[in-house]
């Protein structure tokens, strides 16, 4: 197992130093200095290959994604990312490899100030998983239960690019190059919304980073907030290269139920909308409100002002007849 020691000494080269890391890698535990009147935030995900990303991605990939996950979900609570440890099964010691993995996972560290404190690393079938713990102060938290019918629903960036790199990796369409290029790049290196959560924090009332799809975070948000809403499809902000490969109607099913897009749907009260809106275009992010929240428990939708129908798989077929 000569190898895997080897393979372990690549983790331990960083560059990220935190003061709040009294000990890091190198000892039984990593010992942390915890932060007064913060609360730590801790999450954990797993990637498997072929589950959670297609078995022929890049290792620089895969080490990004997999830090992003975690730091997506710090984000929909509004916390400030901190620490990682990661676990990582590998079917083979190749070094080359894990010096891309590690490019990814460190690229994504040093943006975000954020420590390796300790792992493992064991032979098997290639699965990484990895605990992210941020910090969040006191009360500032943002959970999925804070909704109230009369909120407005919110989401950053563009959605549905990621599934549609999908679509193409698995055969079930062909995009032209430059579309492919585009989209891959969402699926491969999603982009944690680390700052527009933490902006959040003083604003929204519920929040959830996009991960299953659309529809379905939606709904834990409405389960756990009892609340339901009415979704404005027209309103989904959907990039170019969707729409024009697909058109509207495929475009809006595939951003509805296609997963991956890491971005955060949250909700707003009207009196802080205003507010929030001039706070996060002062970090630059942009955000598309679409929808608003109702006593109706379910989550209903319009297409250019008609009721459309949806089932419990999602989005249906536009029918106006109902
Ligand atoms: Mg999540």
């Amino acid at each position: 197992m000569k190898e895997f020691e080897l393979i372990r000494s690549y983790f331990t080269e960083q560059v990220v130093k935190r003061k709040d890391v009294a000990l890091g890698i190198g000892d039984d535990c990593a010992l942390l200095i915890a932060p007064e009147r913060q609360h730590i935030a801790v999450t954990t995900d797993t990637l498997v290959a072929g589950v959670h990303f297609p078995e022929f991605t890049n290792a620089k990939a895969i080490g990004h994604k997999a830090i992003a996950v975690n730091l997506s979900d710090l984000a929909a609570m509004g916390a400030e990312p901190a620490w990682i440890s990661l676990a990582l099964t590998l079917p083979e010691a190749d070094e080359d490899w894990v010096g891309e993995f590690c490019e990814g996972v460190f690229e994504l560290c040093e943006f975000y100030n954020v420590q390796l404190i300790g792992g493992d690393t064991t032979q098997g079938p290639l699965s990484i998983t990895v605990t992210a713990q941020g910090t969040v102060p006191f009360d500032k938290q943002i959970t999925r239960t804070g909704a109230k019918p009369g909120d407005w629903l919110y989401v950053t960036g563009e959605i549905g690019d990621a599934a549609l790199a999908l679509k193409h990796y698995y055969g079930e369409l062909e995009l032209p190059f430059d579309t492919y290029t585009l989209v891959k790049k969402r699926l491969d290196y999603p982009s944690p919304q680390v700052l527009a959560g933490q902006t959040l924090r003083e604003y929204a009332t519920a929040a959830i980073d996009l991960s299953d799809g659309l529809l379905a975070d939606l709904q834990h948000i409405c389960t756990s907030s009892n609340v339901g809403v009415n979704l404005v499809l027209d309103q989904l902000p959907i990039s170019n290269a969707l729409y024009d490969t697909l058109g509207a109607e495929q475009a809006i099913e595939l951003a509805l139920q296609g997963g991956d897009d890491y971005e955060l749907l949250f909700t707003v009260s009207e009196d802080k909308k205003v507010g929030m809106e001039t706070a996060l275009a002062d970090v630059g992010q942009t955000i598309t409100c679409i929808g608003q929240l109702n006593h109706s428990g379910k989550i209903t939708t319009t297409l250019n002002s008609q009721p459309t129908q949806i089932n419990s798989k999602g989005f249906e077929h536009f029918d106006n007849d109902q």
